[in-house]
């Protein structure tokens, strides 16, 4: 068998969250392999309730064992670096990062008690070095975070660029322009593969740079009558610093809300990111600066109730407070799923008094994500054989590949989670499908998300339990008397009768209606009592809860 170059994506590809993939370079089994990204996605209270991560399925990974090379993040952003700290443990490979976040990912593991002592080599954007057989350079992309890089992964059978996330900005903020030049160079060489983002692919046109959010945040600085709160990702430094450029320019002094923030501020200042920005202020300061000297950058943009623009929308907040005359800016637009937060915590400030701006009334956000132009200029520079799109939903790989396609990319290949997809050293094909699915970060328990937990849980939330227990004498008649409880269930039907007597007339029958020789079987009279009391639910309530049944006694 000749060597070829596989790529394998373990998340991401159908959805957007928990980017992971692995590259194969060799014959067959005897494959060295290279993890890009290894990121989470969030869970949700109505289809994974009491989940807050979920991760990739990382067992295919973990039984190549020493065959893994290293773990390369493209940036810091949690849908591709999230699940590090979780999964590294089961990996136990360098780990390649740029200096911003190898920075973020040790101040994650500070807080956090119990994290591993990860193996980080922090390597430049723009280097180039080697990892096992694969040569890897990292190529500086503008996105919404700093030190974002795509990899340019060099191999004897050819060259594949994983874009990572990227979007072209001549003007950002802060931090490095798509490297135009390097990619051209890279196309002369020739590029066998892209593997590339698909988020905007949907969008035609090409996406506004930071540097006009930048101008048109501070309009609204400038001119705001009270106290501005602006909320975005604490990880959008370039956004922080436009508010914090902003907020000189207008005579106001910065004070940070929420601890991302001050995390990774602190990290960026470190950096050299903030220089010439005057050090921000605790959020005491917020309550004594005069209401026109003051910008708040706090967290919660997506809703998150935990984090501070929330307890602040609630009037919970011990030292902030927004009041009419006040102005709140939404630098940022609700990830789908997290709307309804959003709206509910934009409806109680208005209900407040204060003035919100969002990205639908204002331009105060971009998107850090290709639009059909930037793909078109990129594709243009690598001149790639082939695209393989990833990072999207279904629909924007689609559109991703259709677009591809009418620009003049020879070739498409479509992948999902789990597939082995060949990109170089043999015919683009998938050649294999390796297990995949997602792991669910329950509490402090990993669990798959095929096992029955979560649906139960979600079934607990739609109809409660019931639990009876029963005890049986030695000639088998009913010892004591039946205990009934329940969770979730009305107090009583719609005729008025009280739910436990519901249940306690309904075992009794049951238990009526089985001779004595059958209820010397208890898991039989247990499966009985549970038809009986699910039956009677049914038709008084007409919800079927989980049912608990236990028979004790000789
Ligand atoms: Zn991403
Ligand atoms: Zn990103």
């Amino acid at each position: 068998m000749a060597q070829d170059l596989v790529f394998v994506p373990l998340g991401g590809v159908g959805e957007i969250g928990m980017n992971a993939g692995l590259y194969g370079l060799g014959e067959g089994r005897k494959r060295r392999w290279l993890m890009v990204d290894c990121g989470v996605t969030f869970g949700d209270p109505v289809t994974t309730p009491g989940v807050d991560l979920i991760m990739p399925d990382i067992r295919f990974a973990k039984a190549q064992g020493a065959a893994i090379e290293a773990i390369i993040l493209t940036h810091a952003h949690e849908d591709h670096y999230g699940a590090l700290l979780d999964l590294w443990p089961q990996l136990k490979c360098p780990v390649y990062a740029t200096p911003f976040a190898a920075g973020l990912l040790d101040a994650k593991r500070a807080a956090e008690r119990e994290a591993p002592r990860i193996d980080v080599r922090v390597v430049a954007e723009g280097s180039r070095f080697n990892v096992g057989p694969f040569d890897v350079e990292l190529v500086p992309v503008a996105h919404s975070i700093p030190e974002s890089t795509a990899l340019a992964i060099r191999t004897p059978v050819g060259t594949v660029v994983h874009t990572g996330d990227w979007k072209i900005d001549r003007t950002p903020v802060l931090g490095r322009p798509t490297d135009e030049a390097r990619f051209r160079a890279i196309g002369e060489e020739g590029v066998a593969a892209i593997v590339g983002d698909s988020t905007n692919a949907l969008r035609e046109g090409i996406s506004r740079s930071e540097s006009e959010v930048a101008a048109s945040l501070a309009g609204l600085i400038k001119t705001a009558p009270g106290r501005v709160a602006v909320t975005t990702f604490a990880s959008n430094v370039g956004r922080l610093r436009a508010v914090a450029d902003a907020a000189l320019a207008a005579d106001r002094q910065v004070v940070l809300v929420g601890r991302a923030m001050a995390r990774a501020t602190e990290v960026a200042r470190e950096l050299g990111y903030l220089e010439g920005i005057p050090d921000f202020l605790s959020p005491d300061a917020f309550g004594y600066l005069p209401r026109n000297k003051v910008v708040a950058l706090m967290t919660g943009s997506q809703g998150e109730p935990r984090a501070a623009l929330a307890r602040v929308s609630e009037g919970d907040h011990p030292e902030v407070t927004l009041a009419k005359g006040d102005r709140v800016i939404f630098s940022s637009r609700a990830i789908p799923g997290n709307e309804k937060a959003v709206g509910r915590i934009i409806n109680k400030l208005i209900e407040g008094g204060a003035e919100v701006i969002t990205d639908r009334t204002h331009f105060v956000h971009v998107s850090g994500h290709p639009r059909q132009e930037e793909l078109a200029m990129l594709y243009g520079w690598l001149k790639p054989k082939v695209l393989a799109p990833v990072h999207g939903e279904e629909m924007h790989l689609d559109g991703h590949a259709d677009f591809a396609k009418s620009i003049g990319v020879p070739k498409v290949v479509r992948i999902r989670n789990g597939d082995v997809v060949r990109l170089a050293g043999g015919p683009t094909e998938i050649v294999d499908d390796v297990v995949n699915g997602r792991m669910l970060k329950d509490g402090k328990v990993m669990i798959f998300a095929t096992e029955p937990t979560i649906g139960e849980r979600r079934r607990l939330a739609f109809a409660g339990v019931v639990s009876i227990a029963l005890a049986f004498d030695e000639r088998g008649d009913l010892s004591g008397d039946v205990s009934v409880r329940f969770a979730g269930l009305p107090p009583r039907d719609d005729e008025g009768t009280s739910m436990p007597e519901v249940l306690r007339d309904t075992v009794l029958d049951c238990l009526d209606s089985l001779p004595r020789q059958k209820r010397r079987d208890h898991g039989l009279v247990e499966k009985a009592i549970e038809r009986a009391v699910r039956g009677e639910l049914q038709t008084v309530w007409g919800k079927k809860p989980i049912c608990h049944v236990s028979v004790v006694g000789v």
